[in-house]
């Protein structure tokens, strides 16, 4: 893989090398078929974990081309591996596809919900007919043996001594094994094709093989299992899929894909036109792992807390983190499709959700470490009601009223006893705007017993109010924002920042485990503004000077609301 980052905002949807095949085969009429559409595609996952950021740019590519292109897209469940999965995972899926904007129900509202496990079947049948033509052997030797006389990459393989079994033999064990007279490991059925191949997956692969488990939707009915490169093909081709898109690891698998299903049509099980595998480049986004097994490590070691942390890259973790579906849409727009591995650059995804919610998002003020500001010379009991415009650019989005009293909350972060060079916000002797609000002046203190500040005092100067004439006259470097317990609701805001402080955590076999970030994770308790004490789960916010946030869609009630930082306002891992 290039290590090579991409960090720039890329391309829109425009042509790729997908897009033209498809163009190319459209022209030349290759999958026209009565009452099918010419382009259908398919999102194929194992439900053996939740989806992540990489999911989404193959959910985004199947589903979009197949959208722009009059087509349908199916979602197929790739269910052959019965140990690892289960419906937790199935139902997690369904729900991250649709959250994202996409449906398998096409325009016509028919269903696409598939399963691998309802071809078990069809794809039995399929095996005894290639077995029957002598495309297919049972195996008795045990798994470690048929692994060592694979061979290697530039070293020809080995035939096993049961090659040449013949077709009534194999046909026979065969039917026992799915009888389950055999334990599991005893035999295994493997394509004939070649062991001298150039392609180790072409050397005679194992496709089915003995696993007494029970499936989570099949149960014990079965207790052989089709390997992935049988079913994969021949599940694409049962679909009439056109256009089988999938990762840059299979490349290798393309030739098997095409042989099985080549054999197939031969004994009169398949028809043409067949569908064809098309490889692209996986999504490897810095400071991130979009990997299902490492995920679920840290989930298992409580390195987070579980799938939908909002620090992990899963997309049940970003979508509780507050990312829109817009703006992962937008980000796997951004960031193209091509034939080359390389890394885009979280920033990349960062940016994208900036860009959706910066015009849409209501503007708030919330304060999330408070301190006690006291304006001494403000009258005791006046509360001066002040006024901002919902979005600065969206007048119609309306107005936010709050009152400035003698007592406010202001950021801890805003005042420095001891100011370092460059910092213009409150500091004895110095002057700053509350934000729609006065011009103050600081003038001292208190501490408590530890030195602690507690509370900053100030006075104001009451001609000097926003939006009105008198302000001019006022001219200050710092301009913070603020908030009265009479137009301030408690909160709990979790600041979240990048799992990892390594952009490649896990390349080349590092351990990521060594490279959490351990300020991952920040809880406090504020306030936010009362115009937004009722928001109901899932709201998005910019809280003005902060970023962006969202209301925890698990954890947040009225009177006791949760916000979540999606990200700040500006990129501050930049070097
Ligand atoms: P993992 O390696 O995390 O287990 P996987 O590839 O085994 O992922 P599947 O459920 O088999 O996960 O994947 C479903 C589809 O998503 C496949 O077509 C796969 O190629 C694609 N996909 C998985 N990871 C990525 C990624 N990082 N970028 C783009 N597409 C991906
Ligand atoms: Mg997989």
């Amino acid at each position: 893989m290039t290590e090579h980052t991409i960090l720039a905002e890329t391309t829109e949807v425009t042509s790729n090398f997908i897009r033209q095949k498809i163009d190319a085969d459209t022209a030349a009429h290759k999958y026209q078929r009565d009452g099918l559409p010419s382009v259908i595609t398919r999102f194929p996952p194992e439900p053996n974990g939740y989806l992540h950021i990489g999911h989404a740019k193959s959910i985004c590519l199947n589903f979009g081309v197949a959208q722009s292109y009059g087509g349908r897209c199916h979602l197929r469940f790739d269910d052959t591996n019965p140990e690892k999965e289960s419906v937790e995972y199935v139902n997690s899926i369904k729900d991250t596809l649709k959250w994202l904007g996409f449906d398998w129900v096409d325009a016509a509202g028919e269903e696409h919900l598939y399963y691998a496990s309802d071809y078990f079947e069809q794809l039995y049948d399929f095996a005894e007919k290639i077995i029957e033509a002598g495309y297919a052997y049972i195996d008795s030797q045990d798994a470690d043996t048929i692994r060592a006389q694979r061979g290697q990459l530039h070293e020809a393989g080995q035939n096993s001594p049961y090659r040449n079994r013949p077709v009534a033999e194999s046909l026979d064990i065969f039917r026992r094994m799915k009888a389950g007279e055999f334990k599991e490991g005893e035999h295994v059925l493997r394509a004939k094709i070649d062991m001298a191949s150039s392609f180790i997956a072409m050397r005679d692969p194992v496709i089915y093989r003995i696993r007494h488990v029970h499936h989570h939707r099949t149960g014990d009915a079965w207790c052989i299992y089709p390997m992935y490169d049988f079913t994969h093909c021949i599940s694409d081709a049962l679909e009439k899929i056109t256009h089988s898109l999938c990762t840059l690891e299979f490349e290798n698998n393309r030739p098997l894909y095409n042989w099985v299903l080549a054999r197939l049509v031969e004994v009169g099980a398949l028809t043409q036109p067949l569908p064809e595998q098309t490889e692209f480049a996986r999504l490897n986004l810095t400071y991130a792992i979009t990997s299902k097994r490492k995920l679920l490590q840290l989930v298992e070691e409580r390195q987070v807390d579980g799938w939908d942390d909002p620090r992990m890259m899963t997309l049940v973790g970003v979508r509780r983190r507050g990312f829109t579906p817009e703006s992962i849409r937008l980000f796997c727009e951004r960031i193209g499709v091509s034939k080359a591995d390389s890394w885009i650059d979280m920033s990349v995804l960062e940016q994208a959700v900036r860009d959706d919610l910066d015009e849409k998002a209501p503007r708030a003020v919330a304060v999330l470490k408070p301190l006690k500001l006291i304006i001494d010379n403000f009258p005791e009991g006046h509360a001066e009601p002040c006024k901002a415009p919902v979005h600065p650019h969206h007048p119609d989005m309306g107005e936010r009223h709050f009152k400035l009293t003698k007592e406010l909350w202001i950021e801890q972060d805003d005042f420095m006893a001891e100011p370092v060079k460059g910092f213009f916000r409150l500091f004895v002797g110095n002057k700053v705007r509350l934000r729609y609000g006065f011009v103050i002046e600081c003038t001292g203190f208190d501490v408590d017993d530890q030195g602690n500040v507690i509370a900053v005092h100030a006075n104001y100067f009451a001609d000097s109010k926003s939006g009105t004439e008198g302000s001019n006259n006022y001219k200050v470097k710092g301009n913070i924002h603020w908030l009265s317990d009479a137009s301030a609701s408690p909160a709990e805001i979790r600041v979240y920042d990048r799992l990892f402080t390594d952009p490649h955590p896990d390349a080349g076999g590092k351990d990521f485990m060594q490279a959490l970030n351990p300020d991952s994770k920040h809880v406090s308790q504020g306030y936010v503004e009362n115009s937004i004490a009722d928001a109901a789960p899932e709201t998005h916010f910019q809280f003005e000077r902060h970023g962006y946030f969202v209301t925890d869609r698990l954890d947040s009630k009225t009177g006791a609301l949760v916000f979540n930082r999606i990200v700040g306002l500006k990129d501050t891992w930049k070097k």
